[in-house]
């Protein structure tokens, strides 16, 4: 399998003083024009912080549809800048059983759904690659994609093709069986872009896999109330989805939820499988 990148003609910028967020003109959901400040967030304790980005921002809520996003999104060029503190490296040893266990879970839920356990498996931010390489392990042929160069440059290593590049930027449609996206939909700019671009992209009968915060789940309020949720100043993060918010946006590029699981790595996470409307 192939990956086929469509040519970006924007030349990537070299010198990054503190960067401008880009401010969202309508919500990213539902195009709605009014939206108010609904949190103000200090970032200086993640990680990947650097001096290129001012460690304050907000969040804003829709006054239409009650989708949450950022006031503005940083540009891609800064988030390499951003990214280049979080290289990742494969997991080994116990850290590595711990996630092929989690992984096989994932992998056997999706084959159940599909009735089958082979095909082509496409990850988006694959990361460490523990989720392909055991969907491998299953019988699928996989590939990834990752905005991070370190993870793409493991991948020859674990055994699988792999590009940086986002979801949007695949060519071509119909050519997958699985689409799995963690952590990847809530730190999209359009996410309905990326889901149209999963939309495009999965075969027939394939199911769109995403794991993402839940911002109307009892942990998140939990979290809230005690004033531990990190999740709010994650630097990467442009949206936080409720469970319902997720669904509508699927269903409006043509996607139909069909299964939902609490995230077993995410205390507030959760994670969604969706197949063709037009399957149904
Ligand atoms: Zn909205």
């Amino acid at each position: 399998m192939k990956i086929q990148l469509v040519q970006d003609p924007t030349p990537a910028s070299t010198s990054h003083p503190v960067a401008e967020r880009t401010r969202y003109s309508a919500c990213p959901l539902c195009e709605g024009q009014s939206f108010a400040t609904l949190k103000e967030v200090d970032g200086s304790q993640d990680p990947l912080m650097g001096p290129e980005v001012d460690p304050s921002w907000s969040w804003n809520g829709c006054e239409t549809c009650g989708h949450i996003f950022v006031d503005g999104y940083l540009q891609e060029s800064v988030l390499e800048q951003v990214r280049t503190r979080g290289a990742l490296v494969p997991s080994s040893g116990a850290e590595f059983a711990a996630k092929r266990q989690a992984a096989a879970a994932v992998v056997h839920r999706i084959s159940s759904m599909r009735g089958c356990i082979d095909g082509v498996w496409l990850d988006v931010g694959f990361g460490s690659g523990e989720l392909l390489c055991t969907a491998n392990e299953f019988g699928y042929d996989v590939v990834g994609l990752d905005m991070r160069e370190s993870a793409v440059l493991h991948a020859p290593d674990l055994g699988f093709e792999a590009a940086v590049a986002p979801l949007e930027a695949l060519e071509g449609k119909e050519l997958y069986d699985v689409i799995s996206l963690s952590n990847v939909l809530d730190q999209t700019v359009s996410p309905l872009e990326t889901l149209k671009a999963a939309c495009r992209l999965l075969r027939s009968g394939g199911v769109v896999f995403i794991a993402t915060p839940n911002l109307d789940s009892r942990a998140w309020h939990q979290q809230e109330t005690s004033g531990q949720n990190s999740e709010w100043s994650e630097i990467e993060r442009t949206q936080l989805f409720s469970r319902e918010h997720l669904y509508w946006a699927m269903r409006r590029v043509g996607l139909e939820p069909c299964d939902y699981m609490s995230s077993p790595s995410s205390p507030v996470g959760m994670e969604v499988c969706a197949t063709l409307a037009s399957d149904g």
